[in-house]
């Protein structure tokens, strides 16, 4: 099918990589001298590793650099309660503060200014507008609106567009539905789960989510759109495109899908991006999953250098069909680098079990890993994987099911596994970010 190709908002986007690397370079340049006199955290860093501007002659010259982890942004909060010592600017000067979740340690804040949120619509209307939305959208923001960062953000970017949006929140289902088929929703953006969720809410009550206006969906907050068999049937639901972002507390947002639906471009001339080895830290070749380690151009408010996201994604130079040069993320985030399974030796992440399950005819969107007893050997390593799913073909037989995708599970990841196949409706759904992986001892 050929792909519409949208004018680019910003000129920026199809820079030549030469004048991208150069901008990139004069950025990094100002904002490390800034952060050697103005941070609290990377200045007397900076001066106990005897490290000069002066020694940044080349992009990759960032890498002799420390990363910077969780834990040291953690450790920088409790010894400077309770705004930490990232900020590298005056209170006075920042205007909004998000919260993480808080999901693996205490909910931790990040800074914005004026100007740090004039860029972040910015970079979220050119995604935006990269998938075809302007001024005749309506736009129902089903990401949440407190404390973390989805919600308002998402709104502040379509606004850019020219878009209207509706602030709906990820609650209320009931409301959700009726707000769509009233004000003719024509954009719906939010988490895979529930968007997916919606869609079986709708079809509950007699409709087809298809036969409504939505024709654009834009995920985000989990993996979704990148994983190809949800994407599929994400689409399939509404009727709609659907196309994945990428972005998290630290950075909002780090990269967007454009119409051509084939990776995430990066906003490189916001974030400079290294995939590192998990093990080892050193780069990797193109092409190769890493973990991938961001450090802000031209933020104000709390800036990060070599900030250690913990997400594994592979990197793509080559152009995009839709003339943009940013890299592209190609499959999303591929996982977790700390929630990666390693199953006799073989790396498994929960989104490739998401994509087998999902290709499973008469199996339901939803599952769990489960880390139990019997999944372990004698030593406590993992030597198999217990899934949980849900049958949506009440007329299967749930013993084939369970036959089926463990087959598929062995021939594609290597690996066994035991599948309780479950009734409909069983597990518990998350409207924000699902819990894919659960422990029970
Ligand atoms: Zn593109």
């Amino acid at each position: 099918m050929p792909v519409a190709v949208p004018a680019h908002l910003d000129p920026a986007e199809s820079w030549d990589r030469a004048t991208l690397e150069a901008f990139q370079l004069t950025q990094l340049r100002k904002q490390m001298s800034r952060l050697s006199q103005d941070s609290d955290y990377y200045a007397p860093l900076l001066r106990r590793l005897g490290w000069d501007v002066s020694e940044l002659r080349s992009l990759a010259d960032l890498a002799r650099l420390p990363f910077t982890y969780k834990n040291n942004y953690v450790a920088s909060l409790a010894a400077q309660p309770p705004l930490g010592g990232f900020m590298a600017v005056p209170r006075s000067e920042v205007q909004r503060i998000h919260f993480s979740s808080g999901t693996t340690t205490i909910p931790t804040p990040q800074f914005w200014t004026g100007t740090d949120l004039e860029r972040w619509a910015q970079l979220y209307a050119r995604h935006a507008h990269s998938q075809g939305i302007g001024a005749d959208d309506i736009v129902q923001c089903l990401f949440s609106y407190t404390w973390f960062v989805g919600g308002l953000g998402a709104t502040a970017g379509y606004q850019r567009t020219g878009a209207m949006v509706i602030p709906a929140g990820s609650q209320d289902t009931e409301r959700q539905i009726h707000t769509l088929f009233t004000y003719g929703t024509t954009v719906l953006c939010g988490t895979p789960s529930f968007i997916t969720h919606l869609a079986e809410e709708v079809r509950k009550r007699g409709l087809d989510p298809a036969a409504s206006s939505v024709r654009t969906i834009m995920v985000g907050g989990e993996p979704g759109a990148s994983i190809p068999a949800t994407r599929a049937r994400i689409e399939a639901l509404w009727g709609a495109r659907c196309y994945d972002a990428y972005g998290c507390l630290e950075f909002q947002p780090i990269a967007g899908e454009c119409s051509a639906q084939d990776g995430l471009h990066l906003a490189e001339d916001f974030a400079y991006a290294e995939v590192v080895n998990a093990d080892t830290g050193i780069a990797v070749k193109d092409g190769t999953p890493g973990v991938l380690v961001l450090t802000h151009l031209d933020k104000q408010a709390g800036p990060l250098v070599r900030w250690w996201t913990g997400d594994i994604v592979v990197r793509d130079q080559t152009p995009c069909h839709c003339g943009r040069t940013h890299a592209r993320l190609k499959g999303g985030v591929r996982g977790r680098a700390d929630d990666m399974l390693v199953i006799r030796g073989v790396n498994v992440f929960p989104s490739a079990v998401e994509e087998l399950v999902r290709r499973t005819p008469g199996l339901g969107d939803e599952y769990q890993l489960v880390l139990d007893r019997s999944v372990r050997d004698a030593a406590g390593f993992m030597k198999s994987l217990h899934l949980r799913v849900e049958q949506i073909d009440t007329a299967a037989d749930a013993q084939q099911l369970a036959t089926q995708l463990a087959q598929e599970i062995k021939k594609v990841l290597s690996v066994t596994a035991k599948i309780d196949v479950l009734p409909l409706g069983t597990l518990t759904r998350f409207t924000h970010k699902a819990k894919r992986v659960v422990t029970e001892e």
